[in-house]
């Protein structure tokens, strides 16, 4: 819980006021009495606090809030969505500008909109993505998020330009990579376009694939090394010649399990290549030791900062367009914000 102070101007007196919520509030909360955006306020519910990559949109959320000087105040779905249809109810009886909301389930999104559309106030949702005809059911909505196609084809590039590099990384020299997969969530559009647009990619580049076994992991470390271990106790690591993962803590939960087994830890006759998508801090780490082969820029700063830009822009009553978000809107309503493919040459120009 933070606490923060506002200083304003009244009739030649100064006036504290101590705000104090049950969320975070993030942002230059120094207001002004000229109405500009310092007397706005947005209401954000993320999916979850606890996920890192969200986390990471966060923090980009919270600064892009300070400097333009808009309230933004960030509350915990805790992965259950009639907490955050709640929440939603409470920011609108609060009186907030704008909404921003990360859907706990993204079918469950026109509700909400629903809500918003009542009160005419617009809404940007953010990294899970409503279906079609919630997003045309009313014209003051948007999405901010990436292409799960994209990352899924560059995460396949970075398996086959392993396998092109290394040979004798097909272990039974049969021509086909034999992989696992660990997926996301089920539902969301990351998980399953992830998984799809991987395989289809080495496939494209001229790899037979064979899966060994798929489950989900939940986008979980921990999960995820279980389901690893699951996997290799299943197949045992001499079939297994690659490891696909929906997400940067999944692949990361999967290199726990193979170091377990005494891989990927510098002995190169005991290496397993892995991916993930992210490139989150502990991934570029897992990089640099050479435990984790790859994985593809998810940019959580771009797609926290365009959430603000847009909402402020929205609730400024101007257009949402390059020039007010900073990036291409897609058919006035869509925000992507593109991937990029992380390897060995260049992990280090994303290390902080
Ligand atoms: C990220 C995952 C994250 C999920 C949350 C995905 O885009 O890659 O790491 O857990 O979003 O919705």
């Amino acid at each position: 819980m933070k606490k923060k102070v506002w200083f304003r101007g009244f009739l030649g007196a100064a006036v504290l006021l101590t705000l104090a919520g049950c969320g975070e509030r993030g942002g230059d909360t120094a207001g002004t009495d000229t109405g500009d955006a310092g007397d706005k306020m947005i209401g954000s519910a993320i999916y979850k606090f606890d996920d890192t990559f969200m986390t990471g949109v966060r923090t980009a959320m919270s600064s892009q809030a300070e400097s333009e000087g808009i309230t933004l105040e960030l509350v915990d779905s805790q992965n259950k969505q009639p907490t955050q249809n709640e929440q939603v109810d409470t920011f609108i009886t609060k009186g907030v500008h704008s909404l921003a909301i990360n859907a706990v389930d993204r079918t469950a999104a026109g509700p909400i909109i629903e809500k918003a559309k009542a009160k005419d106030l617009p809404i940007v949702f953010l990294n899970r993505e409503p279906e079609e005809n919630d997003m045309n059911s009313y014209d003051k909505v948007w999405y901010v998020g990436a292409k799960a196609e994209q990352s899924g084809m560059l995460s396949g590039e970075i398996l086959s330009d392993y396998f092109t590099a290394n040979p004798d990384a097909d272990k039974n020299n049969d021509g086909t990579i034999q992989y696992v997969m660990l997926q996301g969530e089920p539902g969301h559009q990351d998980a399953t376009l992830r998984t799809e647009y991987s395989i289809s990619s080495i496939e494209e580049n001229g790899f037979k694939t064979e899966k060994l076994a798929v489950d989900t992991a939940m986008w979980d470390k921990a999960k995820a090394t279980d389901l690893m271990k699951s996997f290799i106790t299943g197949q045992g690591l001499d079939k297994i010649e690659a490891v696909i993962a929906n997400n940067d803590d999944m692949a990361l939960g999967a290199v726990e399990a193979l170091k377990a087994e005494g891989y990927n830890t510098g002995d190169s006759s005991k290496y397993i290549p892995v991916v993930g998508v992210d490139a989150t801090a502990p991934a570029l780490e897992a990089m640099k030791d050479g435990s984790l082969l790859g994985t593809v820029l998810n940019d959580a700063e771009g797609q926290g900062k365009a959430t603000i830009n847009v909402a402020k822009a929205a609730m400024a009553g101007e257009e949402v367009n390059e020039e007010s978000v900073g990036y291409p809107v897609t058919d006035g309503k869509y925000v992507w914000i593109d991937y990029v493919k992380v390897t060995a040459d260049n992990y280090e120009e994303f290390m902080n």
